[in-house]
C-alpha cells in the first residue's frame, strides 16, 4: 500500500512563490496548464505554458489564480499541457494552512526587482 503523503504550506503565500513551486496555472476558462517557463519583471511575470499560451501576470497573495490555485478549482488539465499525472496527484495532496507549514519563501531572482 503507498502511503499518502501530504504537503502543507501556508495560505499567504506569494503567487510568483507559489506557481514557482507548483508550475501549474489555473486559466479562466477552468483549465489547467502547466508551465513551462516563468520570466520575472520586477512585480510581473511572464509565464509561458506547454500548449504555447503566453501570459502576463502580476505578484499577488489574492489575485484569482493564486485562489484558485489554492482551492484547486480547475474543471480540466489542459490536453496540450499534456500535464503528467503524478504531478497531477502531487499537486492533489498539496495542502493550504493559516497556521503550520512551509512559507515558501524563495529568494526568487527577479529580473528588473530589487532583492529584499
Ligand atoms: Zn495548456
Amino acid at each position: 500500500m503507498k502511503k499518502i503523503e501530504k504537503r502543507f504550506y501556508r495560505k499567504n503565500v506569494e503567487l510568483f512563490d507559489l506557481i514557482n513551486k507548483i508550475k501549474l496555472w489555473p486559466s479562466k476558462s477552468g483549465n489547467l496548464h502547466g508551465i513551462k517557463t516563468i520570466v520575472y519583471r520586477g512585480e510581473y511575470a511572464m509565464l509561458e505554458t506547454h500548449c504555447g499560451e503566453k501570459i502576463l501576470i502580476k505578484n499577488s497573495r489574492n489575485s484569482r489564480a493564486a485562489r484558485w490555485l489554492k482551492n484547486k478549482w480547475y474543471t480540466q488539465p489542459c490536453k496540450r499541457c499534456k500535464i503528467p499525472q503524478w504531478k497531477l496527484d502531487k499537486y492533489g495532496t498539496v495542502m493550504f494552512s493559516d497556521h503550520y507549514g512551509k512559507r515558501l519563501n524563495y529568494n526568487i531572482k527577479r529580473e528588473g526587482g530589487e532583492n529584499e
